[in-house]
């Protein structure tokens, strides 16, 4: 199984917990999550535009994202911190350890900077629960 993520994704994956969009949209990131969970060696491609977690999003506009300038403000900070590259290839496992090893809490806060679902709260802890098994 191929795994395609925008660089943001990565760290929306570690904080999921089936809230989203639309129900076709946490349906399919469940599947993803749940697929990455039962097998951390899977390869995930790194890409700039639509990926796998996009599959029943309303934003999704017929492959293209309809707020797609703000979410690639977020891919460019999230790429920054997590040292990632459209073309990178890399295991949830070593996504995780890289999550783990650059994303301070302060880097979250502001890499995630204008995402609407920040002030959840839900990311945040499950970062500082990642973190703390460091
Ligand atoms: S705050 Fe938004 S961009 Fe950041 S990890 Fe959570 S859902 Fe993803």
């Amino acid at each position: 199984m191929k795994f395609f993520f925008r660089p943001h994704h990565f760290l929306c994956t570690l904080g999921f917990e089936g809230k989203g969009y639309s129900p076709d949209f946490v349906k399919n990131y469940t599947h993803v999550k749940e697929a990455l969970q039962n097998n951390e060696e899977l390869p995930i491609h790194v890409i700039p535009h639509l990926d796998s977690v996009c599959g029943g999003c309303p934003h999704n506009q017929g492959g293209v994202c309809d707020t797609e300038e703000k979410i690639r403000a977020l891919d460019n900070r999230h790429s920054q911190v997590l040292e990632l590259a459209p073309g990178d290839v890399l295991t949830w496992a070593a996504a995780k350890q890289r999550i783990k090893e650059n994303m301070t809490l302060s880097a979250f806060h502001e890499a995630c900077k204008g995402c609407q679902w920040k002030s959840l709260g839900i990311c945040e802890k499950a970062l500082k629960t990642h973190r703390e098994e460091l």
